[in-house]
């Protein structure tokens, strides 16, 4: 076999700019209304929160922004990451179609998420900010902004969910080994999280309640902290866009180009990684490739949420965000993808879904998992459970193309390996896990609950 299957990249094509959508979206953003006022909120309204840097990246409609010097020195200890033509998958399913897989689990945090931790961290610190405070839910985003604030000598305060933080103790402890500090969430350490803990005192958390816990102490700082989100805002899905932009190169190499690019969305920002610089293409060269979102079944904010303006976390203190919601009361299951698991989506995903520039497909966790066992004994690569949403999306795809006899090319993002997962897997493997479809009536009622806009 003298097949190529892998596609390096040297250093020196560690991206210099991000993308940036905005420019191109035919129609732009909905704005961001304050709580209170349900007016546009500016930046003096965000600046308690992040840094000027970083709200101007929010607003930006400049195509290209430069990625810091400083930034990409850490980038180099990962990226760029590799992209490898699954052969084996695409034997072990008799497909013709072209099976390619850019893999971040090769990142020193094991997921896509030290792309925007680091950038994160970078513009906190050049402000004189020296903590950063921040929710997790399975653990990779806390993980990863550990790592990022370690590096760039800062505090780094985590509430993590409370299910998470008794089912991953692991995870708990590889931030601790970053100097991280973790609260499980609900705790009694903020007003949000006492609140919950008063009216369900066994409750388990979720992201919505997390993020309540992480903006508040940062709120409430009087500037020490601020805060840092992994997923759905517009500057942390540009920040990941390295990871397509090196994918376009990668591919080219490998002499092909993608009919469709798939990724799991949980708030959005790896599959907007992966995505965007193809739509870029499509956008402004004409090219016709698809992009496949998978959510879970049990989760599904894009195939069965309401287009509103809804709260980003539970108690109702973030900015109004127009989005595809499951209500911010919304409390999911106990879903074992875990980053998965959040009510909303990135306005971005919102409008790219609205505009009828992607597509979505909602999959189980039972048909999830036997995909990832599938990729595990084929590639070698045991997947994120949510890394595995993306593959079972690919194999579909792949399937479809065996039946209609066709050579797709296929691309998926493999976002995070699976090592802090095996708990999921066991309970798989023990026949435990079952699916879940999310009733329609508690959907139903969350959306009641929607603030109301006039
Ligand atoms: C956080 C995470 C997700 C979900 O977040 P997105 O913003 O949708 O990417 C998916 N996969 C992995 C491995 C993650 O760490």
């Amino acid at each position: 076999m003298s097949e190529t299957i892998r596609f390096d990249l040297p250093q020196t094509d560690i991206p210099t700019q991000w993308y940036n959508i905005q420019a191109d979206l035919p129609r732009p953003l909905p704005p961001v209304l304050h709580p209170g006022t349900h007016q546009p909120v500016g930046p003096d309204d965000l600046a308690p929160l992040f840094p000027m840097a970083l709200i101007g990246q929010e607003v930006s409609q400049d195509r290209w922004i430069d990625i810091p010097d400083e930034v990409r020195e850490i980038y180099k200890l990962w990226r760029p990451t590799p992209l490898l033509r699954a052969r084996r998958l695409e034997k072990a399913l008799d497909t013709p179609a072209h099976i390619y897989y850019k893999y971040e689990g090769v990142s020193p945090s094991g997921s896509h998420k030290l792309n925007t931790a680091t950038a994160q961290a970078y513009y906190n610190k050049q402000e004189g900010i020296n903590g950063l405070t921040t929710e997790t839910g399975a653990g990779q985003w806390g993980t990863a902004l550990s790592q990022a604030c370690n590096f760039f000598d800062m505090e780094c305060i985590v509430y993590m969910v409370k299910i998470s933080y008794q089912q991953k103790p692991y995870r708990r402890a590889i931030m601790q080994t970053f100097g991280a500090s973790v609260t499980a969430s609900p705790s009694d350490t903020t007003d949000a999280g006492k609140a919950i803990l008063a009216k369900d005192p066994d409750s388990t958390g979720s992201l919505g309640i997390a993020i309540s816990e992480a903006v508040e102490v940062a709120a409430k700082s009087g500037g020490k902290y601020k805060y840092a989100l992994g997923s759905v805002l517009n500057h942390v899905l540009m920040h990941q866009t390295v990871i397509g932009l090196e994918s376009l190169k990668q591919m080219e190499i490998a002499g092909e180009y993608p009919d469709v690019v798939v990724g799991p969305t949980g708030g959005g920002s790896n599959f907007a990684g992966i995505t965007l610089p193809f739509l870029h293409k499509n956008l402004t060269e004409g090219k016709i490739t698809r992009l496949l979102g998978v959510e879970p079944a049990a989760c599904p904010s894009l195939t069965r949420g309401k287009y509103a303006y809804d709260f980003g976390d539970t108690a109702g203190m973030t900015p109004l965000v127009k989005m595809y919601t499951l209500g911010h009361d919304f409390v999911p299951p106990p879903l074992h993808a875990g980053g998965l698991r959040y009510h909303g989506m990135a306005s971005i995903i919102c409008e790219m879904w609205d505009q009828e520039l992607m597509e979505m497909n909602a999959i189980s966790q039972m048909e999830t998992f036997s995909a990832a066992i599938t990729f595990a004994k084929t590639e070698g690569i045991v997947p994120a459970p949510e890394a595995a949403h993306g593959i079972a999306g690919a194999i579909r795809e792949a399937l479809a193309a065996k039946e209609a006899g066709e050579e797709r090319v296929i691309l998926f993002n493999l976002c995070g390996h699976g090592h802090f997962d095996m708990s999921a897997y066991d309970a798989y493997l023990g026949g435990e896990l079952s699916d879940y479809e999310y009733p329609q009536e508690q959907i139903d009622k969350a959306i009641e609950s929607l603030p109301q806009i006039g």
